[in-house]
């Protein structure tokens, strides 16, 4: 049973392992998640690399959840040759094609920008073609099967596979394999136990290795209901400085439960109806899948769904469609709530508002999830005095406010509350920060468990030692570029 991570080994993004499986059919190769790498030129830079193996020598892709840095590269393999089935749960294929559809535009609108500067400086030559475009897309969007069921075990490659509930975003799994010598538990994405919108995750079965997320394997959320004060405290305040209240949103799950919450607090009365601008198609389509899929939700949002209500819409949102009317916001008078993507802030609609407002102290940037320290957002969280937007270097004027409680990530308590149930198996750290998997392999050590850090694109035997003190050999900590407790949220 070894694996080989090629994202998601030691940061938190660009999730793909490769599993190598003995069965009784012989060697199998598995491809968990197949995620982009976000937030900043040198993690991006790594999605044009080559995929390092034979993309046709694949048996199968299993997907954990929808979201970018877990799907953003299935369009590429598919480009490279893979034509075998990407097995999935149905709530992920449906906000897979929300998501896929959505980079391939961003990828070609932004090679399109590239060019036209390009051209003006001479360097047209310079300017690399998007990763992918929408016809890849739909090819890989044929592949894709919506079949695994919570629960129920299905025979992938060879190999017993049953998902079940990670509580992270909608359709969000973890993924129990088994082969006839061994057991072992893939978690994907795992949820906050608190937040929002998804119900917890199952308690997981005994395993023999557990590959686990680690993104805030050194903290503790706040209590829920300390983040509702504090985000209901920072509109008070914003809608009392009289200017636009920028909430920069990432649209799966994130912008549901912040247009969930506007609702729950303007309802109450805790917080003035202001009007509230929903500048995000990719988060109002990814909204309609909410609706679609609304059993999966906890049961106050199910209720409200099945009793016709619409829990994701305050009575002054606005939904706005197009880039023109999205332009036309600069123009509008009065305090007003923009959410707009995306929720790092390196590029979507969000940054034209910045443009706009985020020079005037009247304005409030309101940050309810993670910000790579290298992303516009990470630099501005900071305390950058000027940032460069859209090539204009733009002073920030803003009161700036963290909200950390809303991550949709499991916290230091969710992580060891999973391993609870799993017995003693050996435990392999990804989608972290070095320093985080650093704090965490002593908690679990405390606990009886061995805790190793998976290492960039080595390949590691899950069944086998481990490493000494838990680090593979010659793993270079990367210096900091930003303090990990200034970045906030999670996705
Ligand atoms: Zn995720």
């Amino acid at each position: 049973m070894k694996m080989q991570s090629f994202g998601a080994a030691q940061t938190v993004t660009g999730s793909m392992h490769l599993l190598t499986l003995d069965t009784p059919g012989g060697e199998r190769r598995v491809l968990i998640d197949c995620g982009l790498f976000q937030g900043g030129d040198d993690l991006e830079a790594r999605n044009r690399e080559n995929f390092p193996f034979d993309v046709s020598a694949l048996d199968a892709v299993i997907l954990t959840h929808a979201h970018l840095d877990h799907v953003g590269r299935l369009p590429l393999l598919i480009k490279l040759g893979y034509r075998g089935a990407v097995y999935c749960t149905a709530p992920t294929a449906a906000l897979a094609e929300t998501v896929l559809l959505d980079s391939a535009r961003l990828q070609v609108e932004g090679y399109k920008q590239d060019l036209r500067r390009a051209r003006r400086q001479g360097r047209e030559a310079e300017v690399l073609p998007p990763l992918y475009e929408e016809e890849d897309v739909h090819r890989t969007l044929a592949l894709l099967r919506p079949h695994l069921e919570f629960g129920e075990t299905t025979r992938i490659a060879d190999v017993r596979v049953t998902p079940q509930r990670a509580g992270h975003i909608l359709g969000s799994a973890y993924l129990l394999l088994e082969t006839s010598d061994a057991r072992l538990i893939m978690s994907g994405d795992l949820g906050n136990r608190e937040s929002g919108l998804q119900l917890d995750f199952t308690p997981p079965p005994a395993a023999d290795a557990v590959v686990i997320e680690t993104t805030y394997a050194n903290r503790t959320h706040k209590p829920w209901a300390n983040t509702l004060a504090e985000f209901s405290g920072a509109l008070r305040d914003s809608i009392r400085s009289n200017g636009k209240i920028l909430i920069p949103t990432f649209a799966i799950e994130r912008a549901q439960v912040i247009l969930h919450t506007l609702k729950e607090l303007m309802d109450s009365g805790e917080v003035p109806r202001i009007p509230v601008f929903l500048d995000s198609p990719m988060a109002t389509r990814a909204t309609n899948e909410y609706f679609e899929f609304g059993d999966e939700l906890v049961p106050p949002v199910r209720d409200a769904l099945q009793s016709g209500e619409d829990p994701f819409r305050p009575s002054t949102l606005h939904v706005v469609p197009t880039s023109a009317e999205s332009q036309r916001l600069n123009r509008y008078d009065g305090p007003a709530i923009i959410m707009a993507g995306n929720g790092m802030m390196t590029g979507g609609r969000i940054q034209h508002h910045l443009k706009h407002h985020l020079w005037k102290p009247s304005t409030n940037l309101i940050i309810v999830s993670y910000q790579s320290p290298s992303s516009l957002g990470g630099r501005i969280v900071a305390g950058a005095p000027s940032v460069r937007i859209m090539g204009e270097e733009i002073a920030v004027g803003a009161k700036v406010h963290t909200i950390g409680g809303f991550s949709a990530h499991a916290d230091q308590d969710d992580l060891l509350a999973f391993l609870g149930t799993t017995g003693k198996p050996h435990v392999w750290l990804v989608h972290g920060e070095v320093s985080v998997m650093d704090a965490f392999i002593p908690v679990l050590e405390q606990r009886g468990l061995k805790g190793d850090i998976v290492p960039d694109r080595g390949v590691v035997d899950l069944l086998g030692p481990g490493f000494p003190q838990g680090r593979p050999a010659g793993l270079v900590v990367p210096a900091q570029t930003g303090d990990p407790a200034r970045a906030v949220g999670g996705e």
